[in-house]
């Protein structure tokens, strides 16, 4: 399959990054298992087992003590890695960026002891890890979760519940964001690592979606914690979230951008194979204004993905640039991926053909981690102030 590797040279990558990129490519190539899974439980922890094997699940943790590939997470690393997974297989990025969406605030604001015993195995592929924000009544409105979390000497109750959280029903253990009420609204919140066998924590519903991988809703009914398993002080969980976020943001755009990349790919293909009309497809200029369109939307994509990703590992705050690269490239590969499925003709809509498999697998990226939508308000509130800064209003 066409791929070509010369945006590797931006300045935004150092040459580690260049070849880790390149590994993996070869990686993939070879490793992944091949066809469609029946069970895509099984598929998602064999994926976890082989990424920690190979050592890839290094680079979602932070901290050489505890597995990870550094002492901070490189997100471009992140990216690239997202991005390759992407390329190949929807499901190994889906179990590769769980690991670290799962494990991060444990990265950001674990304990020792808490790094120990969750991100060691996390990056061995040993323990399966899951984010637990959502609620069936708070989606966008993060703050408005009512998910509590009731203080009883050294542990905590939780009641209520989690709602479409990724590697639910085969997590080891979930980070879960409750309500404790320090304050109103946002400033109420606390985070829990939760382990998948705690009385009171159950597997309410197991989801379906337009691709698959596991999802689920989650109860919470008297599920007692203990105060050891909250993660940074009370009250700090809306900015736990966010800050975890604002690392995995990116990546959701880097894992757009490759399967944008493979959706070019595959129309290349058939548009310079298909013939018609006594020429190629690709021969008609009405194809070659769409693939023009797709190359540009898809470098314009990259661009902000890893200035974003660039930036983080720079020390910077990217809550504005990170919210830019996820709208765009979610966006961009959303209309990428059309364009190709409109080349592959009735063959692009065939079930589990490349491209029909791409449609439905970029869809949900437009609306987690922040719809778009929410990354428009963050873009417009950021902009705003920059502007009322400079004018001192
Ligand atoms: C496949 C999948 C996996 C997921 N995995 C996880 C997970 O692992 N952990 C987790 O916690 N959650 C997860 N989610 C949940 C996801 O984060 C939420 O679906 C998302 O935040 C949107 O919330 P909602 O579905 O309640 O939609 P709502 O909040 O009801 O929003 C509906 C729509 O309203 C629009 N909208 C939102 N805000 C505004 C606004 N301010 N102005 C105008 N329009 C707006 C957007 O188009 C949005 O799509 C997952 C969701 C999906 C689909």
């Amino acid at each position: 399959m066409y791929h070509d590797p010369g945006w590797l040279d931006w300045p935004f990558l150092d040459p580690h990054h260049r070849a880790l990129a390149r590994d993996l490519e070869g990686w993939c190539a070879t490793q992944l298992p091949k066809g469609h899974p029946q069970d895509t439980d099984a598929a998602c922890r064999d994926l976890v087992r082989r990424l920690g094997a190979a050592g890839w699940l290094r680079y979602t943790v932070g901290g050489v003590a505890w597995g990870g590939a550094g002492e901070a997470i490189d997100t471009r690393a992140l990216c690239l890695l997202r991005e390759t997974l992407a390329r190949h297989s929807g499901l190994a990025d889906f179990a590769f960026a769980m690991q670290g969406l799962g494990s991060g605030a444990i990265t950001l604001h674990g304990t020792p002891a808490q790094k120990k015993r969750y991100l060691t195995r996390v990056a061995a592929g040993a323990a399966i890890a899951a984010f637990a924000l959502s609620e069936p009544d708070s989606g966008s409105d993060v703050a408005a979760m009512q998910c509590a979390a009731r203080a009883d000497g050294d542990h905590y109750e939780l009641d209520g519940e989690k709602t479409c959280i990724s590697n639910g029903g085969i997590a080891d253990f979930y980070v879960v964001f409750a309500r404790t009420g320090e304050a109103h609204g946002s400033r109420g919140l606390s985070a829990f690592i939760v382990d998948a066998e705690t009385p009171g924590l159950e597997v309410a519903e197991r989801i379906p979606v337009i691709a698959p991988h596991p999802l689920a809703r989650l109860r919470f009914a008297g599920c007692r914690v203990p105060a050891a398993q909250r993660l940074g002080e009370p009250g700090q969980g809306f900015r736990i979230a966010m800050q975890t976020l604002d690392i995995f943001r990116t990546s959701v755009a880097a894992a757009a951008l490759g399967f944008a990349r493979r959706a070019l790919a595959e129309a290349l293909a058939r548009a310079t194979s298909r013939r018609m009309f006594d020429q190629f497809l690709s021969d008609f200029q009405i194809t070659q204004a769409k693939l023009a369109t797709m190359a540009t939307g898809i470098d314009s994509a990259a661009l902000l993905t890893y200035r974003a990703a660039w930036l983080r590992d720079q020390g910077r705050n990217v809550t504005r640039e990170a919210a830019m690269a996820k709208m765009q490239a979610t966006e961009t590969a959303q209309q990428v991926i059309d364009a190709a499925v409109q080349m592959w003709g009735g063959l692009g809509v065939v079930s589990e053909h490349p491209v029909e498999r791409l449609y439905r697998e970029i869809r949900a990226l437009r609306i987690y981690e922040g719809a778009t939508e929410v990354q428009q308000l963050i873009i417009a509130r950021q902009t705003l102030k920059a502007f009322r800064d400079a004018a001192g209003t």
